[in-house]
């Protein structure tokens, strides 16, 4: 198939969250099944610089110019390619739109325009096609961001010669919905009559989730809890009654893993490599090392917990400051690092500060560090309030880092509890609980504890997540289902 993949991040491009790894590792294994591959996304400077790409993008020496409500806006088409890939990226390099520190923000502030900017890079996916003679089956877009290109498809696709090109919309997250005052329709440069409750509008607004939903031929969400979930009012945000009425045509694909790039046995960042057959002589290797950098004293028997987040309440990190007493009660260690919500950030730090012998925080986004958290912790902590998919779960097991997680979204259709009847059938790799409080939370932590000191067991729970598929082949097959049948759809008028 001949397939185009929009999205406002992508590794190693740019990188705010787990769709930025979906956006590179998605394409990456769908190339690997022999189909033809083209990445649609921004051109970040400021990203690319971080991340010393500067060799790797190249001019096409091509540009597009698109009327933005009453402003033609110009951007030059640079390209270059997925690393290892035959996968071809198309950065657009629109230098008001997206050269700036971070990829979104305060929609009151300097990002009041990100309505703009993103109804630019969809704009930009259908000129490029035309530009670059790409006809693909499918454009496949991807969370707010990209949410007006299957609307754009359907309406105006003739326009760029793709009639024929179905749309799939995959949801990451319902929490995000790119709403907008309903003056910004007039940027998207469609017609007032679509801006109405059955396809743009949301309570007076303009809402580009609620329009890619609509619009699409197709929709998947990443993982089948989640597509279960969002029907409901409790995860649907508003929009689970568009949701249900298009179930008939929504799917939930779990995501991968990059194993590239999240493999034990070959990670460049860690202190020790190992696989599920040494895990007991490397994993030790690197919690030292991790207790070292982290500036803990290094004790090898001492039980240690790894979080890996950005730091907001949809991750749980209310539950943990909410029984870090009694956490801090028990002969134990943990590390978080991530960044986000200021009060939340100050919660971990005094915790730190108050016991700099078992809590150690690190306040930023570090790379190298998550994959040293992965591999140097015993558990990891994920009690998220909702999980779409939920990408650190799944690194966790495959480094033989039992998980502690909330049985929501794609935590319950990765984390298998360890009952009785699970240790038992052999499947059991991780801990989950349900209700929403610390002091459930606690219980679990405790039950891990137990299960910790016995020392078969452990290695049994770590040898079963480590030898499970997490590969992105097994998901890239689901998607070219969906694919197929977004095409199917298609070309019945749908
Ligand atoms: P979400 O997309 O909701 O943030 P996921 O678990 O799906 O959560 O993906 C998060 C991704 O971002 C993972 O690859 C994780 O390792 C990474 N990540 C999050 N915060 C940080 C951080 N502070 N430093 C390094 N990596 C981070």
């Amino acid at each position: 198939m001949r397939i185009v993949l929009t999205s406002s991040e992508a590794v190693p491009f740019s990188k705010t969250g787990g769709l930025a790894d979906v956006s590179s590792a998605l394409p990456k294994a769908l190339a690997a099944l022999g189909h033809e591959l083209w990445l649609i996304t921004p051109y970040y400077p400021q990203q690319a610089e971080l991340n010393g790409l500067a060799k790797q993008i190249q001019s096409t020496e091509q540009s597009i110019t698109i009327t933005i409500g009453h402003n033609d806006v110009t951007a030059r088409i640079l390209e270059s390619r997925i690393p290892g890939t035959s996968v071809r990226v198309f950065l657009v390099d629109q230098p008001d739109y997206f050269d700036r520190p971070g990829l979104y923000g305060d929609a009151q502030g300097d990002y009041r325009d990100s309505c703009e900017r993103f109804v630019f890079l969809s704009r930009a996916v259908l000129e490029i096609c035309r530009k670059f003679d790409i006809r693909p089956d499918v454009i496949h877009a991807n969370d707010w961001q990209t949410g007006l290109v299957p609307a754009l498809l359907k309406i105006e696709g003739h326009r760029y010669g793709l009639e024929r090109t179905a749309s799939i919309y995959t949801i990451h997250n319902m929490a995000f919905q790119g709403q907008f005052w309903h003056w910004d329709m007039v940027l998207t440069g469609l017609d007032w009559k679509y801006f109405n409750w059955r396809q743009m509008e949301f309570h007076g607004q303009l809402n580009l989730l609620k329009t890619g939903i609509t619009f699409a031929d197709m929709l998947t969400t990443v993982s089948p809890t989640y597509a279960r979930e969002i029907q409901t009012a409790e995860f649907g945000n508003g929009l689970n009654g568009v949701l249900t009425s298009r179930r008939e045509d929504l799917v939930g694909i779990l995501n991968g893993i990059d194993e590239e790039v999240w493999n034990p046995a070959t990670d460049p960042y860690i202190a020790e490599n190992y696989d599920h057959t040494t895990v007991s002589i490397g994993k030790p290797v690197c919690k030292v090392a991790l207790q070292k950098a982290m500036g803990l004293p290094v004790h090898m028997n001492v039980p240690l917990f790894g979080m890996i987040s950005r730091i907001t309440s949809q991750k749980g990190l209310d539950l943990i400051l909410g029984c870090s007493r009694d956490l801090a009660d028990l002969n134990v260690q943990c590390v978080f690092l991530g960044t986000g919500d200021p009060v939340l950030e100050k919660g971990l730090m005094a915790l730190a500060k108050e016991h700099p012998e078992k809590f150690a925080v690190k306040i930023g986004y570090d790379e190298a560090l998550s994959h040293q958290i992965e591999a140097g912790s015993d558990i990891f902590l994920m009690p998220s309030q909702f999980e779409p998919c939920g990408l650190n779960q799944m690194y966790s097991l495959a480094y033989g880092t039992v998980p502690i997680v909330r049985a929501v979204g794609g935590l319950a259709d990765s984390v298998i509890d360890v009952t009785e009847a699970n240790l038992g059938k052999g499947t059991a790799n991780g801990f989950s609980f349900y209700e929403y409080k610390s002091e459930v939370l606690f219980r679990q932590i405790c039950r891990t504890l137990g299960y910790f000191l016995d020392k078969t067991t452990w290695l049994k729970l770590q040898k079963t997540g480590m030898t499970r598929d997490w590969s992105w082949k097994r998901s890239a097959q689901e998607y070219l289902n969906a694919y197929q049948q977004a095409c199917l759809k298609r070309s019945h008028g749908h």
